[in-house]
């Protein structure tokens, strides 16, 4: 039986807790795209986490995780993680990685953030994790396996025939200084070694898993919106965060996912640059902003502010739809507790005309938000456990967004912690 929890937003949507949650009634959690780019934030017994490369599971002893292969893998950032766990009192946890996977490179990580020096004003916004070259280079068929690491013959070949376009880059374009080929295999050679009692076909361990009847989780990283194919192009991420998409980057056959859970964020935040219909700015956004999360909403990889905004039907609509969601899990309702009254985006204003459908990136650059008051509960709802014991003016709240959207909340997320959540019938 396998389930995905994916995001419908623009990425931040706690996807992180409800995995942490759900991976308690898992055998394996499987991270299937993306790397470091992204993080989840997780509060349990041990502390405050905040992933980037390890699967949400790392925290439960009885739980497998998965790097797919579609994963983009930073061994110095999974290492540093794994560290940092294991001094915390974490118990080591089980890990396997796919030898199909790909490493990012030291020149994905300097293109990366030379080319947005080089952008100016029209940059991306990028994480600088080097995660559009990484992405570019695997699809141009010059990317590094992980299974190449324990050939190194395959591996010094590659290095140095990359690098030879690489370092023209670097230095003629952007004046930087080249990559030394040989430091890069030595250090290469080693973080393999370090990582070779994880490495394996994680596929075939899939497939036997899946005959022996067990539960994987496979956990999404960002939104549906930051999809290359579907999301806000340009401003997208460079793999797909799409529960389609989990089946290839973990390697298991697409028919096994029975259940998407769309996690659904009860406003907007966005990271990045690009069209955000709903934003809010000022005053109004530094009190969202603050309240957000459980403290404050800055990048958990890069600790910027994030952008603000009211709840969207219209662009949360398609994510769940190209999400192809079975339920929804709506999460952070507990920030929302200040407020009178809460705007909600029904619908956008484009060139004079009025649409609840979800335009291509020129239309929505234009897009101007409708809005409709909803009056807020004015409490603190995070210790309720029960979806009658919330306010009425909660629960109007929470059924406008599940009609809007047309997909049932099973789960509300009310406050950061495991056991802030209510679960609906
Ligand atoms: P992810 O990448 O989708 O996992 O999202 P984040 O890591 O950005 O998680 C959002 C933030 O909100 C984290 O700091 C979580 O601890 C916190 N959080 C998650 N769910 C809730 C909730 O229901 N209420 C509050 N107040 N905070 C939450």
């Amino acid at each position: 039986m396998v389930k995905a929890i994916v995001g419908a937003n623009w990425g931040d949507e706690g996807k992180g807790k409800i995995t942490d949650m759900l991976a308690a009634e898992s055998d394996i959690v499987i991270r299937f795209q993306g790397g470091s780019n992204a993080g989840h934030t997780i509060i349990n017994d041990y502390g405050k986490f905040a992933l980037h490369m390890l699967p949400s599971g790392v925290f439960y002893e009885h739980v497998t995780n998965v790097l797919g292969p579609g994963t983009a893998l930073n061994i110095n950032v999974l290492l540093k993680e794994l560290a940092a766990m294991e001094e915390r009192g974490v118990p080591k946890p089980k890990l396997l990685i796919s030898e199909r996977a790909q490493v990012v490179m030291p020149w994905h990580i300097l293109l990366d953030s030379c080319e947005e020096e080089r952008l100016g004003g029209k940059q991306f916004g990028s994480t600088k994790s080097g995660i559009a070259p990484f992405y570019a280079d695997k699809y141009y068929k010059i990317g590094i396996q992980v299974c190449d690491l324990y050939y190194p013959e395959i591996l010094k070949e590659k290095i140095y025939s990359v690098l030879e376009v690489k370092n023209l880059w670097l230095t003629t374009l952007y004046g930087a200084p080249p990559v030394d080929p040989d430091q890069v295999y030595v250090e290469l050679i080693k973080l393999g070694e370090k990582i070779a009692p994880l490495v394996c076909d994680t596929t075939g361990f899939l497939q036997k898993s899946l005959k022996e009847g067990k539960k994987v989780l496979l956990e999404g990283q960002l939104g549906a919106l930051k999809d290359p194919d579907h999301g806000i192009y340009p401003y997208t991420t460079s793999s797909s965060p799409l529960a389609g998409f989990a089946a290839v980057g973990a390697g298991i056959p697409p028919y096994e996912i029975k259940e998407i859970i769309a996690v659904v964020k009860a406003y907007s935040s966005s990271v990045g640059t690009g069209p955000f219909v709903s934003e809010i700015f000022g005053d109004e956004a530094s009190r969202l902003r603050e309240r957000g999360g459980d403290a404050g909403e800055y990048g958990a990889t890069t600790g910027r502010p994030r952008r603000m905004g009211w709840f969207d039907t219209v662009a949360t609509r398609y994510g769940c739809k190209i999400q192809g969601a079975t339920c929804l899990a709506l999460t952070l309702l507990d920030v929302l507790g200040y407020l009178d009254e809460i705007p909600v985006c029904v619908s956008y204003e484009i060139e004079g005309y009025t649409t609840q459908d979800f335009p291509v990136t020129p239309l929505l650059s234009k897009a101007k938000p409708v809005y409709k008051m909803f009056p807020g509960w004015k409490c603190d709802i995070s210790k309720i456990q029960k979806y009658s014991d919330l306010p009425d003016n909660a629960r109007r709240y929470v059924e406008f967004i599940e009609e809007s959207i047309g997909i049932p909340i099973k789960l509300i997320s009310n406050g950061p912690r495991r056991e802030n959540v209510i679960m609906r019938d």
